[in-house]
C-alpha cells in the first residue's frame, strides 16, 4: 500500500502522519489521500473475490500500513436491505437501505473510529481527544480500549445520558459541556492543543474521510450482486445516495469511494447526493437553497436530535456543495415531527429500529419522492447511519401496549389467565374486507392495518369474491381496488350501494390507477376516501380507517 497525502488548496503532496494535520506548504488543514489508482484497478478486483465482506477487504485504498486484525471489531460489511414494503407504499421500487445499525457499536462512525484508531495505533500515539454528538465517542471509546489507547471525550450536555454512561463504560473520560456543539468542539480543540494529543478533526480527518468511502465501495459491490452490471462498466452504481448529515463527514468520504471507483474505470457515474437536515439546524440546506458559497451559521440549534446539531459546517458546506452540484443532488431538510413519523413508518413497514438522527434520512426520502425529485425508477441508496437509543417517548404516544393482568391466586390459573386474555380478544375488533387482486398490495395493506393490531382483516382476491365476503360478513370498513378482473372495483360498489344492507358501509378506494374526470364522477358521493398507492404515507392511511370505523 503506497499513498500521499494531496493539500486540496495548493496541491502540495507530503507523507501521511496522523499527528501532522496540516499542508506543510500553505498550512490548510483540508488534505486527502491520493493512490496510485491505476496500479490497484489492475489488481484489486480479482483479489476481493477471496475477501471476507467487511470494510479491510479494501485495504489497499485504506492509509494502513498493516492492518492489525487483533483490533477489528466486525467493522464494516454492513448488508444492502431491499425495502420492498417502502417500496410499494412510496411507489418507488428500488429503494435498498445500507444498515449500518449494524456495525459494533450500532452506528457508521464505527468505520471512522476503526480506521482512525488503527492509524493512531501503527504511529504509537496513545492518548486521543474527540469532541462528540454522541455516536462519534461511543465507538472511539470501544475501539480505544482494544487498541489500549485513552480517550478524552467531549459531549455536550444534551447528549442522552444512555450515551454517556456508555461512553464511560468503556473507560473513557466524559467531559459534559453545557452549551452548543460547535462550542464543545472548541472546548475540546483548546484542551488537545494544551496537552499536546491527538484530535478528531471531523471531516478534516483524513482517516475518517477514507473509512467512510468503504460505504461507497460495499454499495457498488452489493448493488451489482443485486441488479447486474452495469451496460459500459463492471460494477453498478445507484441514481441516488441519501443521507442525514450533521458536519457531513459521512457523504463527502462516500463521494470519495464513488469518485476512486470512477477514476479506476469501475463504475461511470456518480449518484446524485442528497444530504439530509433536520429543520432546526439546516444551515447547510438553506445556505444552498440561498445559492451562498459559505455557509450561514445556525447559532442555537433549536432541534432534538441532537446527533445533527452542528450549527458552523465551516468548509466542509463548501466542499459538499459542490459534490451535491456536481451529482445533479440536492439538499433538503425535515422537521424532528417529520423524522419520529419516518422512525415510526420504517420500523412498522421494514423491522428497522433507526435512531431519530438515520430517520431523518428516510423522513428526507419521503419528502424528495412526493416532491418528484426523485423518480419512481430511481434506485436509490439509504445510509441507515445509526441504531435507535431510548427515543420511543417521542414516537410512540399512548397506548401502545395492552395490559394483560396476571391471575389473582384465589381463582384457577386456566379460568384467570384465560379470562385476562379476552382482553385482546380479536372478536372484538372491527372488520375490515379488503377487496384488491395483487397479493403484494394487500400484504401491504394487511401490514399497515397489523401495526395497529386492533382489526380483523378479511381479505378477497377480485370484486366478485369481495362482493360476496361483504354481503355475508357485513364488515365494518371496505378498502377496494379499482382495477380488478372479473368485477372491477365500480362495479362492486354499484352492487353495494344498491342494497340496504350495504348501502352505508363506508368505502376507501386505494388505487395505483390516474382516475379520469368521469371516473371520479363515477366514484362522486359512493365512497369516503380515495388513496393513491404509492402516495399514501401508513399513518395517514390509518388515521382515514380510524375516523370511518367510529
Ligand atoms: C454522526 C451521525 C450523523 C451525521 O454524520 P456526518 O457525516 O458527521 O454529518 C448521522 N447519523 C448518525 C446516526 C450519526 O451518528
Ligand atoms: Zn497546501
Amino acid at each position: 500500500m503506497s499513498f500521499v497525502i494531496k493539500c486540496l488548496d495548493c496541491g502540495h503532496k507530503a507523507h501521511y502522519y496522523p499527528t501532522s494535520v496540516t499542508c506543510p506548504q500553505c498550512n490548510s488543514q483540508w488534505r486527502e489521500a491520493e493512490y496510485d489508482y491505476e496500479a490497484i484497478a489492475k489488481t484489486l478486483p480479482a483479489q476481493l473475490a477471496s475477501r471476507p465482506f467487511d470494510l479491510w477487504r479494501y485495504r489497499e485504498l485504506l492509509p494502513i500500513r498493516n492492518p492489525n486484525p487483533s483490533l477489528a471489531l466486525g467493522e464494516g460489511g454492513s448488508p444492502l436491505l431491499p425495502a420492498i414494503n417502502l417500496g410499494m407504499m412510496l411507489g418507488c421500487p428500488n429503494i435498498y437501505i445500507k444498515d449500518e445499525r449494524q456495525g459494533p457499536t450500532g452506528s457508521f462512525k464505527d468505520r471512522q473510529a476503526s480506521v482512525t484508531i488503527a492509524a493512531l495505533k501503527e504511529a504509537g500515539i496513545t492518548e486521543m481527544v474527540a469532541a462528540s454528538t454522541g455516536n462519534v465517542a461511543i465507538s472511539y471509546s470501544a475501539y480505544a480500549s482494544r487498541a489500549g489507547m485513552k480517550l478524552w471525550a467531549f459531549v455536550t450536555s444534551l447528549v442522552p445520558s444512555v450515551k454517556m454512561r456508555e461512553i464511560a463504560l468503556y473507560g473513557s473520560q466524559v467531559i459534559k459541556i453545557t452549551g452548543s456543539y460547535d462550542q464543545c468542539k472548541q472546548v475540546a480543540q483548546e484542551f488537545a492543543r494544551q496537552r499536546g494529543l491527538y484530535q478528531d478533526m471531523g471531516a478534516r480527518t483524513i482517516t475518517s474521510i477514507e473509512a467512510m468511502k468503504t460505504i461507497a465501495f460495499e454499495i457498488v459491490e452489493q448493488i451489482t450482486a443485486a441488479q447486474g452490471p452495469s451496460p459500459n462498466t463492471a460494477w453498478h452504481t445507484p441514481d441516488w445516495y441519501v443521507q442525514a448529515i450533521s458536519g457531513g463527514m459521512g457523504p463527502l468520504g462516500v463521494h470519495k469511494g464513488f469518485r476512486e471507483l470512477k477514476q479506476m474505470g469501475l463504475i461511470d457515474r456518480i449518484p446524485a447526493f442528497a444530504p439530509i437536515q433536520a429543520d432546526g439546524c439546516a444551515p447547510m440546506v438553506t445556505s444552498w437553497k440561498k445559492g451562498l458559497e459559505t455557509a450561514e451559521v445556525v447559532k442555537s440549534p433549536q432541534t432534538h436530535i441532537e446527533t445533527l446539531a452542528t450549527g458552523d459546517p465551516g468548509r466542509a458546506y463548501q466542499f459538499l456543495r459542490t459534490r451535491v452540484d456536481e451529482t445533479n443532488g440536492v439538499f433538503e431538510s425535515v422537521t424532528d415531527e417529520e423524522a419520529f413519523r419516518a422512525m415510526h413508518v420504517l420500523a412498522k413497514m421494514e423491522g428497522i429500529s433507526a435512531e431519530p438522527a438515520a430517520a431523518v434520512a428516510f423522513a428526507g426520502l419521503f419528502k424528495l419522492i412526493r416532491a418528484g425529485v426523485i423518480k419512481p425508477t430511481d434506485t436509490v441508496v439509504v445510509n441507515c447511519t445509526g441504531h435507535t437509543m431510548p427515543a420511543e417517548q417521542s414516537v410512540l404516544g399512548d397506548n401502545w401496549s395492552r395490559d394483560v393482568k396476571f391471575p389473582s391466586r384465589e381463582e384457577t390459573p386456566q379460568e384467570g389467565l384465560l379470562a385476562a386474555l379476552t382482553q385482546v380478544a380479536p372478536e372484538k375488533f372491527p372488520r375490515i374486507v379488503v377487496v384488491e387482486d395483487t397479493s403484494e398490495a394487500r400484504r401491504l395493506i394487511r401490514r399497515i392495518l397489523q401495526s395497529q393490531g386492533n382489526f380483523t382483516i378479511l381479505e378477497a382476491t377480485n370484486g366478485r369474491e369481495g362482493l360476496e365476503m361483504i354481503q355475508r360478513e357485513l364488515p365494518d370498513l371496505i378498502i377496494l381496488d379499482l382495477m380488478m378482473p372479473e368485477m372491477d372495483g365500480f362495479a362492486v360498489l354499484e352492487e353495494l350501494r344498491a342494497k340496504p344492507e350495504t348501502a352505508a358501509i363506508p368505502v376507501i378506494v386505494a388505487t395505483a390507477k390516474e382516475l379520469t374526470p368521469e371516473e371520479k364522477n363515477r366514484l362522486g358521493g359512493q365512497i369516503q376516501s380515495l388513496m393513491q398507492k404509492g402516495d399514501f404515507l401508513n399513518d395517514e392511511f390509518l388515521e382515514e380507517v380510524k375516523a370511518l370505523i367510529k
